[in-house]
């Protein structure tokens, strides 16, 4: 923090007044003093502030309370639910507790594809709408549509705010982010940072784009947060270190939706300076989990928001230590009820965190099952994947490991010269010991290797049939 207030005395920028300014009410120009929604969004951070310190068992007893409210609107105004709670509905809905809410079957993407308009709910209560479509293509193709409504909307706010408390981010910043649109579609106008709370400027940038470009944007916008893929900053701090340029003013780098490996955590605070925090959400139901500011790089879940279970393969919940399917119940939703929804990503459950807050802790975010490899005995592995000595000690550029069967890993490489028979062992050598087996490489040397359509690129991805 010291390093931060430091800065901003050397570095004030002349903006402030005038977004102070902006935003206020009447004639009072400091502190902003917000109206409408944004004040909701700013209110419950008391609330949130309190209850991040309640002990586990609470938690829960406050998520029970509002799942049985949920649940009670989803069986009356839901079609879906109506027959889904059916057995529950009459005795035990009104008396909810974990074990009978765990009887409740998992709720799958193709469940919702299937039931359309069923999964809808006829009527909102009072101060619920209005309602917003989401729609989701993920990397499988067949669309999936819910609503959101303006609680939904509030909620999401009131979590994207703590977050940025929690890593103590002056609001009055200029953030860069770098999106996944395309290069002329930006808006040219920057716009606030976080969703209903004034800011300073919020600049977005379409990542697809040279990193040699995206560089030079980033340099003259000269930002104090960037926000990027972990894919997209490893190329860019690679790229800055080999030009000798490097963004002076950032204070810190938010990553969100990719995998952050270790190393990319140390390469960033090596080069320019600067820590990573991370974030863990799905479009379906915004942020989850929020990494902890006093003990990163673990998760903690955001509960207030969303109950969210790891299960086994058996259905039962993982233990700290093992990873499993990621299930998640979103508490506000009374539009397109979400009621222990796989969501699809696999994560590792951790231990209570040493900071006091009783929010649940994810060790890590394992992605999608097909970012998982498989073992020969069936076990499924997430893959650590600490990429940067390969990238400096060899001629490659970008890489792209594909497990095709328990017995081969083939390795997608864009090189900036041949590779030898030597760097080729040395490169099998070292994702071995990541990938947890001697698993034999195949070498498919190619000219790039594409992100997928929603802007994310998967360094490890399985083909395996489970
Ligand atoms: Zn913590």
């Amino acid at each position: 923090m010291a390093k931060q207030v430091s800065r901003r005395v050397r570095k004030l920028r002349q903006n402030e007044l005038d977004i102070a300014a902006a935003n206020s009410l009447g004639d009072i120009v400091w502190p902003v003093l917000p109206a409408g929604r944004n004040l909701q969004a700013l209110a419950l951070q008391v609330p949130l502030q309190q209850s991040q310190y309640w002990a586990p068992d609470r938690l829960l007893r406050h998520q029970m309370a509002q799942i049985q409210s949920l649940l009670i609107h989803a069986y009356k105004h839901v079609p879906f639910y109506r027959e889904r709670l059916g057995p529950l509905a009459e005795r035990q809905l009104p008396r909810l507790t974990m074990d009978i809410f765990r009887e409740l079957p998992l709720l799958q993407r193709t469940d919702i594809q299937d039931a359309g308009a069923a999964m809808v709910t006829r009527e909102l209560p009072e101060g619920h709408g209005g309602v917003f479509d989401i729609r989701t293509s993920g990397s499988t193709g067949r669309p999936l549509e819910i609503k959101g409504t303006s609680m939904t909307a509030l909620f999401y706010r009131a979590i994207g705010v703590r977050a940025e408390l929690w890593h103590q981010r002056d609001f009055h910043s200029k953030v860069v982010a770098l999106k996944n649109i395309k290069p002329g579609e930006e808006d040219p106008r920057p716009g606030p940072w976080i969703s209903g709370v004034p800011t300073g400027p919020g600049i977005k940038l379409a990542m697809a784009q040279p990193v040699s470009t995206l560089l030079d944007q980033i340099l003259a916008e000269d930002p104090d947060y960037l926000q990027a893929h972990a894919s997209t900053l490893r190329e860019l701090i690679r790229h800055s270190v080999a030009v000798g340029r490097k963004p002076e003013r950032l204070l810190a780098v938010k990553t969100e939706s990719e995998m952050v490996e270790p190393d990319l955590r140390d390469f960033c605070r090596r080069e320019w300076g600067v820590p990573i925090s991370d974030i863990y959400s799905c479009q379906e139901a915004n942020l989850l989990a929020i990494e902890c500011p006093d003990n990163p790089p673990h998760y903690h879940i955001q509960s207030e928001a969303a109950l969210v279970e790891v299960l086994g393969d058996d259905g039962k919940p993982c233990g700290p230590g093992e990873t499993g399917r990621v299930v998640i119940t979103s508490l506000h939703n009374y539009a397109t009820p979400l009621v222990r929804y796989e969501i699809g990503d696999y994560a590792e459950v951790g231990e209570p965190c040493s900071c006091g807050r009783g929010l649940p802790v994810l060790n890590h975010i394992a992605g999608r099952l097909r970012n998982l490899a498989v073992l020969p005995s069936g076990e499924k592995v997430t893959p650590v994947l600490n990429s940067e000595r390969v990238l400096n000690d060899l001629p490659i550029r970008q890489f792209q490991l594909i497990q095709k069967s328990v017995d081969e890993i083939e390795a997608r490489i864009v090189v900036t010269q041949p590779m030898t028979g030597a760097d080729e062992a040395t490169f099998a050598d070292y994702f071995r010991r990541g990938l947890g087996h001697e698993f034999p490489f195949r070498f498919v040397y190619v000219d790039d290797i594409p992100r997928q359509a929603n802007g994310k690129y998967e360094v490890f991805r399985c083909e395996v049939e489970t």
